[in-house]
């Protein structure tokens, strides 16, 4: 029997990745294809020690329903995170707390966008977001980007000629692509905003993941520089890949009036994100703990791409481009198909399977006009030594 399902699911498909993520618990694959976080990293005894103040220090507002905006402890400690990072002028009431970033651009969608509304997208993005843009009926755009991130020229003519209720970009290691848009790039994109008084949406879960130097300030922080750009800029921010997507805590940053409508959608979704989380959160925050786990994190993941670029160099050669990321969790390559090795990514990686490696083809990142020669690797939850066993392995299989 099949149920008459809203029209609206029409637009979206279960991901062809999903497929791919059976064949993971095949004993002995080396898996580059998932986007977690490693969970050694976790910094278990200061979230235990966070939570179990949360409930010694304020046991019914960790316990009870909530202010949908988020708990104000927990706006406070962010709004001073975010000013930490440049953003001097986020006060906690300029935030509400999401159940994940990914609500939060749930959230965009079911405020900003109607069916048929056009959005653009850089080339290749966040498949959820692809997703979630779709379910309210969004025509997806796509903006093409280089190392430097979405390429702002070709940006500009697209939001002239499109017209979209919003520009959606992963500004700093962005998953997939892993590049970094640089700070000339910013600044455009915030001169587009305001010019075309066009919402652009700054997703930013990675930009405390960098390897070397920081990455600049996120275009939110930079807003100051462009006057009049601020209002047109809404930031999601996540706890997720620094502390523990667990939690399920993430933020929005927009102005008053969208923020009240998202706070409305809210209300009807989840009511509030988890208050105990929240508490969790605002403690570990006020605790201090955060600038030494980042630090921790930093180097481990630094270490790890490294070892993941050296090896793809020595082991794939010219059977593969890409450019070693300077923050996050992603490799992004293409397949050259020199010499006459494989250039097709999908039969890349059921290859790769046999011999005992995963990792994720590259085209459903892209709405429109796949690349199929494409594909990420994380090396985030695999340890150096795996690394380069993987690695190997993924030179075997495309030299077969
Ligand atoms: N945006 C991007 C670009 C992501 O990669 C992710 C997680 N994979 C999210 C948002 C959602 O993260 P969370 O909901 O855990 O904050």
């Amino acid at each position: 029997m099949t149920l008459p399902f809203a029209t609206r699911l029409n637009n979206v498909e279960t991901s062809a990745i999903r497929e791919l993520f059976k064949l993971l618990g095949k004993p002995g694959i080396i898996s580059f294809a998932g986007g977690f976080p490693d969970s050694a990293m976790f910094d278990v005894p200061g979230i235990k020690e966070s939570a179990a103040k949360a409930l010694a220090e304020e046991p019914g507002a960790a316990l009870q329903y909530g202010a949908t905006e988020g708990y104000e402890p927990l706006r406070t400690q962010l709004a001073h995170f975010m000013q930490a990072k440049g953003a001097q002028d986020v006060e906690p009431q300029g935030l509400i707390v999401t159940t994940g970033s990914q609500q939060a651009l749930d959230l965009l969608g079911k405020t900003m966008i109607s069916p048929g509304d056009k959005v653009i997208v850089e080339a290749p993005t966040f498949l959820a977001t692809i997703q979630c843009f779709r379910l309210y009926g969004a025509d997806l755009v796509t903006a093409p980007v280089d190392a430097h991130g979405v390429q702002t020229d070709k940006l500009e003519k697209l939001i002239a000629e499109h017209k979209p209720k919003l520009v959606y970009l992963i500004p700093t290691f962005g998953n997939p692509s892993g590049a970094m848009l640089s700070r000339e790039r910013r600044l455009k994109v915030l001169e587009l905003a305001k010019k075309y008084k066009t919402l652009v949406v700054e997703d930013d879960p990675y930009g405390d993941l960098y390897f070397g130097e920081a990455p600049p300030p996120s275009i939110l922080a930079l807003s100051r520089e462009v006057p009049g750009s601020r209002e047109w800029i809404a930031h999601c921010g996540s706890l997720s890949k620094v502390l523990s997507p667990g939690l399920r805590v993430g933020w929005l940053v927009a102005q008053p009036e969208l923020l009240a409508k998202a706070t409305m959608c809210k209300q009807f979704s989840d009511a509030h994100t988890s208050t105990f989380a929240q508490a969790t959160a605002a403690q570990y925050l006020k605790s201090g703990r955060m600038p030494d786990t980042l630090h921790r994190v930093r180097q481990v993941y630094a270490e790890r791409a490294k070892a993941m670029g050296d090896a793809l160099q020595k082991d794939l050669g010219d059977a593969i481009e890409f450019t070693r990321p300077n923050g996050g969790l992603f490799f992004w390559a293409r397949l050259t198909g020199n010499g006459g090795k494989l250039k097709d990514s999908g039969e890349l990686a059921k290859r790769a399977i046999e011999k005992g490696v995963a990792f994720v083809p590259g085209a459903p990142f892209f709405a429109t006009n796949p690349d199929l020669s494409t594909l990420r690797l994380s090396f985030a939850t695999v340890g150096v030594d795996k690394i380069v066993e993987g690695v190997g392995r993924l030179g075997a299989a495309v030299s077969r």
